[in-house]
């Protein structure tokens, strides 16, 4: 029996150790060239600096959108890059906030809130709303029938409370459906502390909301429901949102030709949107700076590696990852030609690795990568799925196109994520260039490896994969929503 196992052992090791991708003494050398490059002449920060505080905030489909568009073609066409395009797809809608918003409680007395709209929200009506606030005790279609009648055309309030123990998003948006259907008159939703916007949306697929929607203060919601505990409470509130539909939005794309293998691709990109309450240093200013930094420093290389590298900058992740789904939906015969797809969009933050959301047969495939990064600090890979549905890396995924997403903390990250202190002094420019060192030293290894990166995954194998997740009954809901591919 033991031999049996050992002849089963012997005969299986050649197959296992193929599974590790070769790096050569010529790869090697290079990426040591990009990395001492990255850290010594890194551009990061400055393209990061550029995109903050020279274009500004970047919300899909606005005028700041569409100059960062035309200021990352004008940066790789300046870099020599090849095939420098960039690739329409259609926003529901597009919306900017017009004016700041104000509220106030009435009654039982007055008192200003701290409030802003929710994004993708419509602008409330002239004069402003007002009406009488009911609190919603659980967001589910139990406890939205439980209070059905005192629901209906109030203001209705929704806490931590209300939303309970992590449910699925599917379910939130789900039971916000069956709200909806009740015709209440707005809806506040709890935000950050007092005075700190954390925009969000309560859409996926770039369409309005409803009815108006509002972020209310942390503090301000407890003293509301403190009030509603004893007394009725009203409130009034308003806004403007300039909002157009079936605006055009575009992806950037631009390419390094393989050397050898030109019709096999190894891609490296972020999305190039952002949240307006900032400048979106952060979320994704250091991802899309890393993907032009990447160009830049692979081309300076002088060696292109054997595979094509393609940059790619997406419009509308913040709205429900539409840039990248529109993407691998006008790309679907393509698909087999991509090795794998490398997504930074988790900050700067020193890099600590790759997240694999659970896929073990990339862990193998890395095993020869990982000591390219050791001196970086950044060898490590973890399986957790945190951020399956997080960002641009899914819409492949879906597809069974292996992807990589940057693991870097973010603790740092959740503090600054979609508010106000999203600017460019939170950037710290060692960590930018060693998150983008990490990208792009993985990256050329891969595209220059002289064995494809990992196998594509089956639709079976996509769907197991999902289950395994727990995040099967997500995908369901937004795939039959339309939203993914
Ligand atoms: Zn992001």
């Amino acid at each position: 029996m033991r031999r049996f196992t050992l002849a089963l052992l012997a005969f299986f090791a050649p197959v296992l150790a193929s599974a590790q991708m070769p790096v050569s003494p010529e790869t090697r050398a290079t990426v040591a060239h990009i990395i001492g490059d990255v850290m010594v002449n890194g551009q990061a920060y400055e393209y990061d600096r550029q995109l903050a505080d020279t274009i500004g905030p970047r919300l899909t489909g606005s005028d700041n959108y569409v100059h960062a568009v035309a200021w990352a073609q004008q940066q790789f066409k300046s870099l020599g890059l090849a095939n420098v395009h960039t690739e329409p797809f259609t926003l529901k809608s597009a919306w900017e906030p017009e004016t700041a918003a104000t509220g106030r409680i009435v009654t039982p007395r007055v008192q200003n809130l701290h409030i802003y709209s929710l994004g993708w929200s419509p602008s409330t009506a002239d004069g402003g709303i007002k009406g009488n606030v009911v609190y919603l005790q659980h967001l589910t279609n139990e406890g939205i029938d439980a209070q059905k009648d005192k629901l209906a055309g109030n203001i209705v309030l929704i806490d931590r409370d209300s939303i309970g123990e992590s449910p699925a998003f599917s379910q939130i948006l789900q039971a916000l459906d069956h709200l909806n259907k009740l015709a209440p008159k707005a809806l506040l939703l709890v935000g950050g502390p007092n005075g700190s916007e954390s925009a969000t949306a309560l859409t996926f697929d770039g369409s309005i909301f409803r009815c108006p929607t509002a972020e209310v203060g942390a503090e301000d919601t407890s003293l509301i429901r403190r009030m509603l505990d004893h007394v009725p409470v009203s409130v009034e509130f308003s806004f403007k949102n300039r909002i157009r539909q079936d605006v055009e939005v575009n992806n950037v794309v631009a390419e390094i030709p393989g050397r050898d293998l030109p019709n096999e691709v190894v891609i490296i990109a972020g999305h190039l949107d952002s949240w307006h309450p900032a400048t979106g240093a952060q979320d994704n200013g250091t991802g899309a700076s890393t993907v032009i930094e990447a160009a830049r420093a692979i081309k300076a290389s002088g060696r292109a590696p054997r595979r094509t590298m393609r940059f790619i900058l997406f419009g509308g992740e913040e709205q429900g990852i539409l840039g990248s789904t529109a993407y691998v939906n006008n790309h679907r015969a393509d698909l087999p030609s991509i090795d794998c797809v490398l997504i930074s969009d988790t900050g700067a933050q020193p890099a600590k690795g790759w997240y694999l959301m659970g896929r073990d047969d990339e862990m193998d495939a890395l095993k020869n990568v990982e000591p390219l990064l050791a001196g970086l600090g950044s060898n490590d890979t973890t399986p957790s799925t945190e951020f399956l549905f997080q960002t641009d890396h899914i819409s492949f995924d879906l597809l069974g196109v292996p992807t990589l997403v940057l693991w870097n903390d973010t603790d740092k990250y959740f503090k600054l994520h979609h508010k106000a202190s999203d600017s460019f002094d939170a950037i710290n420019q060692a960590d930018l260039n060693q998150g983008a060192a990490t990208t792009i030293a993985t990256a050329y290894a891969i595209a220059d490896s002289a064995q494809p990166f990992a196998p594509h995954q089956t639709p079976t194998q996509v769907e197991e994969w999902l289950k395994k997740a727990k995040q099967w009954d997500d995908y369901q809901f937004f795939k039959n929503a339309g939203v993914f591919p």
